[in-house]
């Protein structure tokens, strides 16, 4: 698999819109299908950490850690959550990174400088708070690529558009080689006019950028859109992932086949907008690995 290296940054500077549940989700989906996954949670409210069951103890190390001790490997902090999936926790101290790394000229790279020593995971997706500060930063400079999840409802698209602005100015000074790859459909509507034009607007949005040097010439929406599904909002207060609270549920049947999806588009790169589309249509079957 051609996933060596892949770090993704889940970002949408709007709250409740689905970062967390697919960084949840789409990470269990991967690890499922057989790619090494690890999970960062760079939130201070750590709801991907209690999405996942954890509550790091006083003394237990977090993300928080990882960010201050440049010396700490990754490893040494994340969890095994199941096999193939790993996370690093958070707790609400990581709301403090920003003011105590407010004078370190790396303050924004010290993420990317320790997953940099890491060869782990296929895999690493990081669940970004709603604002655009320190931690956000990190996650930019430590990611190859953005995925953008995000509501089909009105005003949506402008959002979008203005976050992919300001991540390509980011682009421009922190991390230069970053792509926002994927457009995420969440809590999706599939019966609503409304919802239907807004993924139209937003087809002809991403269009209209394939000639442009921006870093989302090549991003696409990510193929099935996630339906609403009442057992997604349910799998967190059990602690779980909806591919272990519900296999057979829409919400893990749409997720899993969204990690079928990335993995067919990461072993075709980004190269060819063309060929993407036709892999939206009839994503290629994935063989799982064997876990070791
Ligand atoms: P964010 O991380 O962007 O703030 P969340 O992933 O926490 O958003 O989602 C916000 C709320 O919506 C949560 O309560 C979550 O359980 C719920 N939710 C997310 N996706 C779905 C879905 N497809 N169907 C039903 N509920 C969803
Ligand atoms: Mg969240």
């Amino acid at each position: 698999m051609s996933t060596a290296g892949r770090t993704v940054a889940v970002i949408n500077q709007k709250g409740g819109v689905g970062k967390t549940t697919t960084t949840v989700n789409l990470g269990a989906g991967l690890a499922a299908l057989g790619c090494r996954t690890c999970l960062i949670d760079l939130d201070p409210q750590a709801h991907l950490s209690l999405h996942l069951g954890i509550r790091p103890a006083a003394d237990d190390p977090t993300v928080y850690d990882l960010l201050l001790d440049q010396d700490l490997p990754a490893q040494e902090v994340a969890v095994r959550i199941e096999p193939n999936l790993d996370l690093v926790p958070a707790e609400t101290d990581l709301a403090a990174v920003e003011t105590e790394l407010a004078t370190a000229p790396d303050r924004h790279t010290r993420l990317a400088h320790t997953l940099a020593n890491s060869n782990m995971w296929d895999a690493v997706l990081i669940d970004c708070p709603p604002s655009l500060g320190t931690l956000t930063l990190n996650a930019l400079s430590a990611a190859s690529e953005v995925f953008v999840p995000m509501q089909a409802h009105f005003l949506a698209l402008q959002g979008v558009g203005k976050l992919l602005e300001t991540i390509g100015l980011v682009c421009g000074s922190v991390n230069p080689s970053l792509q926002v790859s994927g457009i995420v459909l969440c809590m999706h509507e599939t019966q609503t006019t409304l919802a239907r034009e807004v993924v139209q607007d937003l087809s002809d949005f991403l269009e209209s950028a394939r000639s442009q040097d921006v870093p989302w010439r090549d991003c696409r929406v990510l193929t099935p859109a996630i339906r609403r599904n009442i057992k997604l909002a349910e799998a967190p207060s059990f602690g779980q992932s909806i591919h272990a609270y519900d296999p057979t549920s829409r919400g893990a049947e749409d997720y899993l086949a969204l990690a079928q999806d990335v993995l067919t588009m990461w072993d075709q790169g980004f190269s060819d907008a063309s060929q993407q589309a036709d892999v939206s249509e009839s994503p290629a079957e994935v063989t799982p690995k064997s876990v070791d």
